[in-house]
């Protein structure tokens, strides 16, 4: 399982594969381990995650594995090369960027410690990204004082 996280020590953010028979991750710039839960996940086409290995939260949000800046950066480019190719490089590339949009696999990202597992299909249950579920995964608001403000 391919996944995109962040060191709690360091705050380095760092790509990893992780397999079920890893005991920990360690950070490649601080070293620092952080246990890995072999249940609650598996791997493989249908790989998915109902509970986080890093953090055992069990609540998860699905995003689009892409980088927008990627996206953006290409359309720019092709932008710049317009005036020599009579604009067709501005149609390539936006023809590209919707290819992309509609290829790329959807990640589920875990709500508490934000990490990414990109090779792990949404459930059902796994939705949309909810602000509100973010800070009570994150901040330990609890649903009542949600409610009441
Ligand atoms: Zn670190
Ligand atoms: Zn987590």
């Amino acid at each position: 399982m391919r996944i995109r996280t962040q060191c709690r020590a360091c705050g380095l953010p760092f790509r990893a594969v992780i397999s079920p028979r890893m005991a920990s991750l360690p950070c490649p710039g601080c070293e620092v381990e952080r246990q890995l839960a072999r249940h609650g996940w598996r791997e493989g086409p249908a790989g998915q995650v109902d509970c986080c290995p890093l953090c055992e939260c069990k609540h998860f949000y699905e995003q689009k594995d892409v980088h927008r800046a990627w996206g953006c950066t290409l359309v720019a480019l092709g932008a710049a090369l317009a005036p020599w190719t009579w604009g067709i490089s501005l149609i390539v590339v936006v023809a590209i960027d919707w290819w992309l949009a509609r290829r790329l696999k959807m990640a589920t990202v875990c709500y508490r410690c934000d990490t990414v597992y990109r090779d792990a299909q949404p459930q059902p249950n796994q939705g949309e990204f909810d602000l509100l579920k973010h800070d009570v995964m994150k901040y330990g608001k609890s649903w009542e004082d949600a409610k009441r403000e």
